[in-house]
């Protein structure tokens, strides 16, 4: 059975950037199985309700302003999945959430960054979740688990986000790449890491309040909920792996994880 991954997208650049963040979404894809289907949980797609996104075809969203030309001449457009977006719904309307179709959106950079990086041939179908960043981390793992069942049917499950994202720093200047790593964001991540090997999802949970930093590292959650995703679609009993830890701009974690 295929695991459900958390993936720290990280900044657009890093589609074309060389850093081992990079790296490590180039060689994902051959790490796992591969997918019938992959439904992406992104931070980049926030709505009142869950929206499942189910185009005729996928287009590329370059949701973002300010990059170098080079990166809105990139494409990635693998076929949508309709009939899997319904499902996925129905699924999730059978479990009490008011989810919905989105018919007219494509894969926002929170998706076809990594997906790019890990998936170039574009072949398998992706759906898009959307995240309500105001119902918080226990709203995203009863999503999660919502759509456990999808694992059997070789849909892989991925939560897009970014394991730390004060991006507030960057109004103070503008760090290296490689900059040495902030300490608050060193503790913070130590303390998420602890916790999620231990499976301690009631610490997990109230992280803002408990873990050293939390509200800082976040100071919006959208970033981090897709990780609840993927807590919850692995389930309870799950084994946790770290895949990849890397830091950019000394306060950008793009750690990313495999439950299953
Ligand atoms: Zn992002």
């Amino acid at each position: 059975m295929l695991p459900t991954l958390f993936l720290s997208h990280g900044s657009p650049m890093t589609a074309l950037s060389d850093t081992p963040a990079r790296d490590f979404l180039r060689g994902l894809g051959g790490l796992l199985p591969r997918p019938e289907a992959i439904l992406v949980a992104s931070a980049h797609w926030e709505t009142q309700a869950p929206m499942l996104n189910a185009p005729p075809r996928n287009d590329t969203i370059h949701d973002f302003y300010g990059f170098p030309k080079e990166l809105y001449t990139l494409h990635y457009t693998p076929p949508s999945a309709p009939a899997l977006a319904e499902q996925v719904a129905q699924g999730l309307r059978a479990a009490g959430f008011a989810a919905g179709i989105d018919a007219g959106r494509g894969l926002d950079h929170g998706t076809w960054v990594p997906l790019m990086l890990a998936y170039p041939r574009a072949e398998i179908p992706v759906v898009q979740l959307s995240v309500q960043s105001h119902l918080g981390p226990a709203h995203h793992l009863a999503l999660g688990a919502a759509l456990a069942p999808l694992r059997a049917q070789g849909v892989l499950v991925v939560g897009s986000g970014s394991f730390t994202h004060d991006l507030r720093r960057f109004r103070r200047g503008m760090p290296e790449i490689d900059a040495p790593e902030a300490q608050d964001v060193t503790a913070f991540s130590d303390w998420m890491d602890e916790k999620l090997r231990a499976g301690d999802v009631a610490a997990l949970l109230d992280y803002r309040r408990l873990a050293p930093f939390g509200a800082e590292e976040h100071p919006t959650e959208e970033h981090l909920l897709p990780l609840y995703v993927a807590m919850g679609a692995a389930g309870p009993s799950a084994a946790v792996k770290r895949l990849h830890s890397s830091t950019e701009y000394s306060f950008l974690r793009m750690d990313a994880y495999e439950f299953g």
